[in-house]
């Protein structure tokens, strides 16, 4: 079966045909920087990390190109709030974002590109937008007129109909009940404070649609492979990047647009502006490991929402023991059993690439992993593996790594028997109320750099850091 997905803008499964062959042009919508992305905001990166890590382990040649928002309402409000610069208020949660990028095992794409260094790109489509009779300005505002733009709506489905004429809207976002021409750039106010760019169209700052437009063209051409986000950037954020872009440049922007569900808790959205969100370190400080996070953010296919619960945490958490303590079963293997793993291996393989192309449904590829984990795991026992389908059966599970990156850094530890045996000295210490014993082993544990948790389903242990 050819590699599929769900093309948000004909609401259906398409056979994935990139422009150019054997290359994807990509553009994530990344992070606004007015404060810590929170899980949620994961959701989608590591949607995207995954469709980034199975396009190359497809063969394809990706060039993914993020954004950071540093201008928007927000991040206006928040710096003048505190009396300082864009640059100084958004750096600290640039930085943030690198780090969490890191602790999620997320791959970094070739570009990221700021909005407060583009705005002569942005200018230039206006120019473009204007001469082509789909924007006007008012009082130093330029706006969009989406009435002049033939197809507006055709990525959200707005209905065109109960659209009045002439409203207009400054703000970045809006619901899909107050469709209207939507600002491009808006003419300085006091409530802008010191934030504001001096330019031919005078002096004021870009809305955070044209953001966008401006930086997927210049780095990835008028007309690119796909575009991604979560579901709430379909409307107004893509819908209006169409628009301008298709405006501009009079041809096709995107042929793929992907949108990943959200994450929700308790039944409703994670958002900041709900108050019901858990930043990454929020999670880290309860004690979870990050790469039990990943697990959970990667595990629910995108396109249906993700409940996050502390059960599913310890869920994903044993579902990596399996996985870890699997590569480090086989790869101590030393029998030279008679070979009885070739089509186990092949048949994996396979299930694995079938789910991810079909529209990377994650569930049936992780189901074709770890059914092999197990299958592997009973010739081990018996001691049916060949040294040959050793090296096969690893090779199988490195491509499987590549996407899914769930080893532990710490698995490959060298010392881990030496963990796992003091865990157990412990474990015994305690049955026998010998509490004098266990405390000095958990010292001697931590002095070893290894964290250890008690939990129901028994001792966790992890690298500290
Ligand atoms: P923002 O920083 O708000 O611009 O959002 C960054 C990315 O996170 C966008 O792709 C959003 O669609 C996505 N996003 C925001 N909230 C959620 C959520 N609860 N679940 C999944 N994705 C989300
Ligand atoms: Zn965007």
């Amino acid at each position: 079966m050819a590699l599929q997905f769900y093309n948000s803008l004909t609401n259906k499964k398409e056979d994935f045909k990139p422009i150019e062959e054997g290359k994807v042009g990509l553009y994530t919508c990344g992070p606004t920087v007015y404060d810590f992305a929170h899980i949620g905001n994961f959701r989608a990166y590591m949607f995207e990390d995954l469709l980034r890590r199975y396009l190359i382990y497809k063969g394809y040649q990706v060039n993914q190109v993020m954004n950071l928002t540093d201008i928007d309402d927000k991040t206006i409000k928040g710096s003048n709030a505190q009396g300082i610069s864009l640059d100084e208020y958004t750096r600290p949660f640039k930085d943030g974002f690198f780090q969490d990028l890191d602790t999620l095992g997320i791959a970094r794409a070739e570009l990221y590109p700021e909005a407060t260094t583009h705005i002569p790109e942005m200018i230039e489509i206006i120019k473009k937008l204007v001469a082509n009779g789909l924007a006007y300005e008012i009082d130093g505002n330029y706006y969009f007129k989406i009435s002049a733009f033939q197809g507006y709506g055709k990525l959200a489905n707005v209905d065109m109909q109960g659209l009045k004429a002439g409203a207009r809207v400054a703000t970045d976002e809006y619901e899909k009940d107050s469709v209207s021409d939507f600002a491009l750039w808006k003419a300085w106010d006091a409530e802008d404070g010191e934030v504001f760019w001096e330019t031919e169209l005078g002096k004021g700052r870009p809305g955070w649609h044209l953001e966008c437009s401006a930086m997927s063209m210049k780095y990835l051409g008028e007309h690119f492979d796909m575009h991604t986000g979560g579901v709430d950037n379909k409307f107004p954020h893509h819908e209006n990047e169409i628009a301008q872009s298709e405006g501009a440049s009079g041809q096709k922007f995107v042929n793929y647009w992907l949108h990943c569900e959200h994450l929700i808790v308790d039944g409703q959205k994670m958002s900041k502006s709900l108050g019901n969100f858990y930043s990454l370190r929020d999670v880290l400080d309860k004690g979870y490991e990050p790469k039990a996070i990943r697990y959970l953010l990667i595990s629910t296919q995108y396109r249906m929402p993700l409940n996050f619960t502390f059960e599913g945490l310890e869920s994903a958490s044993n579902a990596l023991n399996r996985y870890n303590n699997f590569i480090r079963l086989l790869s101590d293997y030393s029998a030279d059993g008679d070979g009885q793993a070739g089509e186990i291996i092949a048949g994996a393989r396979k299930a694995f690439e079938a789910g991810l192309d079909d529209d990377l449904n994650i569930s049936a590829a992780l189901g074709a992993v770890f059914d092999y984990i197990r299958d592997i795991n009973s010739l081990i026992a018996s001691q049916n593996l060949s040294q040959t389908e050793k090296t096969i059966a690893l090779e199988a599970m490195e491509g499987f790594e590549s996407v899914l990156n769930f080893k532990r850094e710490d698995a490959g530890v060298d010392n881990a028997e030496e963990i796992e045996t003091l865990i157990e000295k412990r474990n015994a210490a305690k049955k026998n109320k010998d509490f004098q014993t266990a405390d000095s082993i958990r010292e001697q544990l931590t002095a070893m750099g290894i964290v250890i948790e008690d939990t129901p389903q028994g001792v966790k242990w992890r690298k500290k850091g």
